[in-house]
């Protein structure tokens, strides 16, 4: 059996260099900046009030309070520039350039408007000082500055940045195209009645979703029959526009495990039994093909069948496969493997394996982490699996006393409860 660790080690160390690609910015969410961001403009564009309020000159509330003549209105995407006047003020919008001649703006709540109809006036509460409540141009970012730096993962608020700077288009790692396919005799996909020996395909539905929440865009190549030609040929079609293959089942021991028989023949792979349960077998390997005339291979996970297992060794191994083809960095990755406190006693044998529990996450009032683990642990059984929001390492040993601290693997949200 070889350790998780190292299998991780043997899948990182053979991946494919993807080249970067260029997309709009309103496409590179969830992605990692391959470029540094040089800002074209000026953010903001203008200076621009920060605050509802009064376009005045500073010196003239330097008696405060005092009245000043209002003699027009300024609102945010105003083309127009009023000028202001000595002992005078304008009505000022968030968000508006400013007037001619002001150096500061009173925030309405600091006003009371008076005078009536022909005879606009404010009454200033308290002084101003030249600066107040003005935003200046470049403040955020300046014209000519990198703003975002390669390496970047583009979240909501990076991306709105590139729509500030009006970085129109930008070079990221791309999204890798994976695809997903179950293999088994006995899967039915179709809603029709069970026939002796079949059951419900889960694992393709499951994946799909998987790769695609890990920022990977998903290709369903569908359910393909324990038969090593239509296996070999679902899998050559794959590989000439795919950037990875996700295959689920037959690499085990099995007479008719035929993504080994397959893949053995076409594809250079390693075959593991993994230290670790559930999904202890599990395949890696590049499946090589002519792409405009070179030659090309992408990387092939071969999970096992066990709904469960197929859960986790995509978990544990494939979705930080993926993404590491993204150039994400360990802050970025969807899964964060913390310490927790176990609220269960362990007892376990020596069998060589590390464990992983499936278990309810949630911090508690003493502001730890705690886990519970769901009720079926066996890897046929998903139902249970699927309400689990954490995998908790038990280590090989005696087991893990009630309270002590573990690791745990943190699966996405939290599943509610009410
Ligand atoms: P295998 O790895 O092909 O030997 O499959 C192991 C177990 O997982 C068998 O009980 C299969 O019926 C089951 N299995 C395999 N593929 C799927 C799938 N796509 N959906 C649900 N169960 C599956
Ligand atoms: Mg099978």
């Amino acid at each position: 059996m070889t350790p998780l660790d190292e299998v991780r080690e043997h899948v990182r160390s053979r991946l494919p260099q993807a080249s970067p690609a260029t997309v709009p910015f309103d496409r590179a969410g969830g992605l990692v900046l391959a470029e540094d961001v040089v800002a074209g403009e000026n953010v903001p564009p203008f200076d621009n009030t920060a605050v509802d309020g009064y376009a005045v000159r500073a010196e003239d509330t330097a008696g405060a309070p005092c009245e000043l003549r209002v003699t027009g209105e300024m609102a945010a995407g105003a083309g127009h520039t009023e000028t202001l006047q000595p002992g005078c003020a304008v009505r000022i919008m968030t968000g508006a350039p400013l007037p001619e001649g002001c150096d500061a703006i009173v925030m309405v709540e600091d006003t009371e408007r008076t005078g009536g109809p022909g005879d606009d006036r404010v009454r200033i509460m308290w002084p101003v000082k030249p600066g107040d409540n003005i935003r200046r141009a470049g403040s955020d970012v300046k014209a000519g500055d990198t703003p975002l730096r390669t390496g970047t993962y583009v979240t909501p608020a990076v991306q709105a940045v590139l729509s500030t700077v009006n970085a129109r288009t930008v070079k990221v790692w791309p999204r890798p195209r994976v695809g997903v396919l179950s293999t088994g005799d006995e899967l039915v996909e179709d809603g029709s009645p069970l026939k002796p020996g079949q059951i419900r395909e889960s694992n393709r539905t499951m994946l799909l979703r998987l790769v695609s929440e890990a920022g990977a865009e998903s290709v369903d190549l569908g359910i393909i029959r324990d038969d090593e030609a239509l296996l070999e040929s679902a899998l050559r079609n794959a590989v000439k526009d795919l950037d990875a293959v996700v295959t689920s089942g037959g690499v085990s021991m099995g007479d008719y495990d035929v993504v080994k028989a397959v893949l053995s023949r076409i594809a250079d792979m390693s075959w593991f039994q993994i230290a670790m349960k559930p999904a202890k077998p599990f395949a890696f390997g590049m499946l090589g093909t002519e792409r405009d005339g070179t030659r090309t291979s992408i990387p092939v996970f071969g999970l096992p069948g066990n709904p469960v297992s197929s859960l986790v060794s995509f978990e544990l191994i494939a979705r930080p496969a993926l993404e590491v083809m993204m150039r994400r960095s360990d802050s970025m990755t969807g899964r964060r493997r913390v310490r927790g406190i176990i609220d269960y006693a362990v007892n376990r044998g020596h069998d060589g394996k590390v464990h992983f529990d499936r278990c309810v996450a949630s911090f508690a009032d003493d502001g730890r982490l705690h886990v519970r683990r769901v009720d079926a642990q066996g890897s046929h059984q998903l139902a249970s699996t699927a309400l689990a929001n954490a995998l908790v390492e038990i280590p090989d040993g005696d087991g893990v006393a009630e309270g002590a601290e573990v690791w745990v693997t943190l699966l996405g949200e939290g599943v509610a409860q009410w």
